[in-house]
This record gives structure tokens, sequence and C-alpha cells, in this order.
């Protein structure tokens, strides 16, 4: 097994240090955003890119086309007899305009070791932080198979990703899936995620009359289908305290663990640095224990907009026709979406039998293993390159293309994710940074190792 010290991969990597940042310059530079129709072509310019890079890093890369945006794959061959790992990432980002972007969202701008730019942590940095790990063990000659799997619709819920994947099982089978597209709790020590909370979504509509009515005429009489929403939501879910109140809701939620408990007690997290990197003026609640516990151990029901009547300047005393909410429940494991559905259903036809739910996108939870070979070379890795080994935590948001990796690779997924809460997941001045880069270079190529020698 070849040999490569820590120093000997951290000067690698700072060597590397200007090429890395021109490559992350050019990816973050193509507006990949996937869920905007008119940036189609961005997105598919940006899988050319990613194939061309994989191409001129020695790999053999191919573009596959889908129902939706492309998938790229990539692949460094040691040979048949060997075992493979798959590296997913994704390259397509979030949406980034409005006024709270101090530069421009996709050009990429470098303030010391800090590089700012839609997609720099999620998830182009990373990946090309995995790519420039994978390049240096594979030319170290480390007896395993490479692959990359870049997906370009995560962030719109990974439509075509199962198919294309199930399609091409044969081509794209692997030992096992590391993905690279999770946050630590703090900069003071890594953290895995070891389980994902689903998504269950819900439409509610409500329509009463044809057109807005007056409400000096028809007020007192009309049923009003904003406020009758309003009621639906509040008998749904307790707005001070985030309790739900749909009977059975809880039912399938698993305690913590102690071990889990311990783990949460020396991440790092802290209320104040919780409220700072997401811009908080209050919360819910204010114990750390507390917020770490619901926001990846716990389901949630979360409003995420109500529509319907009038929002113009001074007040227009109508009485609107109809009404929609979009809402969602974030699941944990053990917990069904197809259940929750059931529930919800059931609940708002009890409460409100004219409101229409449809349920809209859904995704599994996912519980991943913290113990065994791969959860060991995770710590292991993380340990050899930033020092401390990594505590295992929850992750309350969902990457849908792990459960299908999961389900079609037959095939265990672990994480090695590289972004800290103050990159700005999603939020405007998105960032990333050179010592999560350099050391994620070197625990990527550790990792790797690591596999090698299972
Ligand atoms: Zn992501």
């Amino acid at each position: 097994m070849p040999g490569f010290s820590r120093e000997d991969l951290l000067s690698h990597a700072r060597a590397k240090r200007p090429e890395f940042e021109a490559i992350l310059k050019k990816i973050v530079e193509i507006p990949s955003v996937s869920v905007e129709p008119n940036r189609k072509g961005e997105v598919h310019r940006a899988a050319e890119y990613a194939v061309s890079l994989l191409q001129s890093f020695g790999a053999k890369a191919t573009l596959y086309e889908t129902k939706g945006h492309p998938i790229v794959y990539g692949r460094f061959d040691r040979g048949p007899d060997y075992p493979t790992v798959t590296v997913y990432n994704h390259l397509d980002v979030q949406p980034a305009e409005g006024p709270d972007w101090n530069t421009e969202p996709f050009s990429f701008i470098r303030e010391g070791d800090v590089y700012r730019g839609r997609g720099t942590t999620d998830d182009k940095g990373p990946a090309m932080t995995a790519l420039f790990g994978a390049r240096y063990a594979f030319e170290q000659k480390i007896p395993l198979n490479i692959h990359f799997l870049w997906e370009l619709e995560e962030e719109i819920g990974s439509p075509s990703f199962e198919t294309t994947i199930r399609a091409n099982a044969k081509e794209f089978a692997t030992d096992s899936v590391v993905v690279s597209d999770t946050v630590w709790v703090s900069r003071a020590r890594p953290a895995c995620p070891a389980g994902l909370r689903g998504l269950q979504g819900f439409r509610f509509e409500l329509q009463t009359g044809e057109t807005d009515q007056h409400s000096g005429t028809a007020g007192g009489a009309a049923r009003n289908p904003v406020t009758e929403l309003c009621q639906l939501i509040a008998d749904c879910v307790d707005g001070k305290t985030g309790r739900v109140r749909i009977p059975g809701f809880y039912k399938d939620v698993a305690p913590p663990t102690k071990k889990e408990l311990e783990d949460l007690k020396r991440c790092g997290f802290t209320v104040k640095d919780f409220k700072k990197d997401h811009l908080f003026r209050s919360l819910r609640v204010d114990d750390a224990m507390e917020v770490m516990k619901r926001i990846w151990m716990m389901p949630t029901f979360e409003v995420h907009g109500i529509a319907g009547g009038y929002q113009g300047p001074g007040v227009k005393t109508i009485i609107p026709p109809k009404a929609t909410a979009i809402v969602s429940c974030r699941l944990v494991p053990k917990m069904s979406a197809a259940k929750v559905v059931k529930l919800v259903k059931a609940f708002v036809k009890d409460k409100n039998p004219d409101v229409k739910v449809s349920a809209e996108h859904e995704l599994p939870p996912y519980e991943g293993k913290t113990t065994g070979p791969y959860a060991d070379a995770i710590r292991g890795a993380m340990k050899f390159a930033f020092g401390k080994e990594p505590v295992f935590v929850r992750e309350g948001g969902s990457i849908g293309a792990v459960l299908s990796m999961e389900k079609v690779l037959k095939t265990p997924v672990f994480f090695l994710g590289l972004s800290l809460p103050e990159h700005g997941y999603h939020a405007p001045n998105e960032n990333y940074d050179w010592p999560q880069a350099e050391g994620g270079i070197a625990a990527f190529a550790d990792y790797f190792r690591r596999l090698a020698e299972m």
C-alpha cells in the first residue's frame, strides 16, 4: 500500500491551490440553477464542463442525458479486480438574486482564504475537493477504482436520478458511495450525518366563491378562504411551540440513543452561532440540546407560504374567493411518508372537508450507519486530515439521491461533508474556504487509501 503522510498531502494540496481556485472559479461562474427553466442551457454547460474537467484529470467521463438535466459519470479505473468507491456530488445550485448579496452571485470572488459565489459550498467546492483528493490517491497508485456521480437536479429533488441510475445500474455498480454535500456543526469539530430527515410536501386549496366580493356588502355571511386556511393550519400545528396537533403524528418517532446524545453534547453546537449563522432574532427554545433535537431528530409541520386575497398597498376591503397554503412535514427515520399523507388528509377532512389536499414532493427519511469498517474509515480520514474525530450527528435536510443510491445500487452510503454553517447553504453570500478544501483533499485521499486497505 503506498504511504503518504499528512504533510505530503497538505503540501500537495497547497501546490495545487492555484489550479483548484481556477477550476472552482470556472464552474461557479456557470449559473447552473436547475429550478429556472431559462437556465437549462447553463445547467447543461456545467455538465459539459464537468466531463471535460474529469477527462483533463485523466478520468473517463460520460454525460448521461435524462428527461431533465444531465448526469455526469466519471471514473478513475485501476482494474476490475479492485474495489470501487463512488463519490456523489451535485453541480446544480439554488437560485441567487436579491438585495442581500454583497457580491455578484455568479462571479467567483476570492478574499484571502474565502471563496464567494453561488455554489461554492453547495456543492461545487466539495465536489472539486473530492476530485483533487481522488486524483492524488489515484496518482499514488492506490488499488481502488474511484468513480464520480455528479447530479444536476439535486436542488429540485432529483426527479431523473433514480431512473437514470436504474437504467445504468451495471455501469454504475459500486461497493460503496461517499456523499460530500453536508454541513459540520461548527468549524471546531468535523461532523458526519448519521441520518437525514425526509420530507412530505402538501398543497391545501380552498375555493368558496368565484371573484372578489365587497366585505361591506357580503362580509359576515361570506366564507373567507384565507381565514379558514389559517384556522386549519392552527389546528394542525401550534404556531408558538411548533408542536404538531395531528393525532398519531409522533407515533413512530424513535427517541435518541445514549450514544447519540453524547455525540450531540460534544459536537460544538451553540445556540448563539446557530442564531448568528441563520440571522434569527429569536428561537422557539434556547437550550442547545433542545434545538439540536428539534432540527435533527424531530419531525415538523411547516407553512412555506399562504396565498390569497389582496397584497397591494393600503387596504382593499375584499373577501377573496380562494386561498392556497404550501406546507410540508420533515420526517425522521422510522416515519413513513405515505402514513403521514394519510394522517394529514384524514385530519383536514375532519376539520374542513372543503379544503382540497394534494400530496406533493416526497422524500423518505434516511438512517445511516455509525459503526463498521466504512464508518471507521470516515472517522480515521477526518482525524487524519483535521486532527479530530468527527461526531456523528443528524442532518435536518433531505438528499433524495442518497436513498436512490442505497436502493438501486444496493450499496452502503457514507458522508464526508466539508461545508460549515457560516458558508451559507442556500443563503445569500454563499462561500467556501481554503482550509476546508485543503483538509478535504487530505481527508478524501486518506479515505480512499483506507477503503483500498479494507
Ligand atoms: Zn447540496
